[in-house]
């Protein structure tokens, strides 16, 4: 039974009368202090206006009188117990409560966003720092034969150049090595230009044509240490399973490592083409400038080597690793700062 106050016309003449108005849902009684009431009628024979944003409602009488009322909750009980304007009622809910369901609606996308722009990363990186190295090992050396079939050729450099590279490498990774199994890697390719590639258990692969645009040693060991971080902070993983994005979350959620396996086919194509995020660049930048300022030689190897590659490869259009062109100009002036800010 409901019960709420409304204003009776009898429908003949324009006065109105206070009345209270109740239903069990089966018939309506109007009472009040007029002549003729109360009134009893079957629910089913009175007509319920439709709703019109938050104007007042009115219940039109077989009598050919009508009642009105602002109490809109209870008119939308009555309109429930006859069963009428259900999707009105609806679009009506919805229409008075806008603020309610502009309110949903950016919660809905801020928790889109915050899944997308921080929950992903965070589980990438979870997942990336949880992998064995056997099978970063086996990732590595499947990418490796991935690049080598379709995008390397051996390295045509001298022996003499070469051996003098392994052993550059070999004193930079004294310093940085903190357990991955470093291996410098030469390769020639004219498709990927001047470029290097850091695979996830630390197989750093050089072009001859990188060999051949660096100047001298230092802008050599300033990529070389740009590339290990890329590797000490897992990058290459991290990128992988950022990709992967929700099908990563599923596959780890349901233990399937086989999964992350066949994942990884797709790493070559992600070192090769979409590169890394510019948080990665600028993370390895940061410590590879780092470690240049140690070493007394400033960050200048690595702004001058990225200059240059900027400069000479304007026909290769696949952003990869080293070759990230609209954002050179920010990096070199980030590693000026950086090289400001250690040196104070
Ligand atoms: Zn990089």
């Amino acid at each position: 039974m409901i019960e709420f106050k409304g204003t009776y016309f009898d429908g003949r003449s324009s006065k109105a009368y206070a009345v209270s108005i109740q239903s069990d849902g089966q018939r309506i009684r109007i009472a009040g202090n007029a002549d003729g009431l109360p009134l009893l009628f079957p629910l089913g024979k009175c007509r319920l206006t439709p709703p019109l944003g938050r104007t007042r409602r009115s219940i039109l009488l077989p009598n050919g009188g009508r009642c009105d009322t602002a109490d809109l909750r209870a008119f939308g009980k009555l309109e429930s117990l006859k069963g009428d304007n259900r999707i009105l009622r609806l679009v009506n809910f919805f229409e008075s409560r806008w603020r309610l369901v502009v309110g949903c609606l950016a919660g809905l996308i801020a928790c889109v966003w915050m899944f997308t722009a921080h929950g992903i990363p965070f589980a990438a990186k979870k997942v990336a720092y949880s992998l064995p190295p056997e099978t970063m090992e086996s990732v590595s050396e499947r990418t490796l034969q991935a690049l080598d079939d379709g995008f390397f050729k051996p390295s045509a450099l001298s022996q003499k150049k070469a051996d003098h590279l392994q052993n550059i490498f070999r004193q930079l990774i004294a310093d940085v090595d903190s357990g991955f199994h470093y291996r410098l890697v030469l390769r020639s390719s004219p498709r990927a230009g001047p470029n290097a590639f850091a695979l996830p258990s630390g197989i750093i692969v050089m072009t001859d044509e990188l060999v051949k645009l660096a100047e001298n040693d230092r802008e050599l060991i300033a990529i070389l240490v740009h590339e290990t971080a890329h590797v000490e902070n897992r990058h290459g993983l991290r990128m992988l399973f950022q990709n992967t994005g929700v099908f990563l979350l599923i596959s780890v959620l349901a233990g399937d490592v086989a999964s992350i396996t066949s994942i990884a086919a797709t790493l070559p194509t992600i070192l090769v083409e979409s590169g890394y995020s510019r948080q990665f660049e600028r993370e390895a930048d940061l410590a590879a400038g780092m470690i240049l300022v140690g070493k007394g030689w400033g960050t200048r190897p690595l702004q001058t080597v990225l200059q240059r590659l900027s400069e000479k490869q304007p026909e290769f259009s696949g952003p990869a690793a080293m070759s990230t062109h609209p954002q050179t100009r920010k990096r070199i002036s980030y590693l000026q700062d950086l090289e400001a800010s250690l040196t104070r």
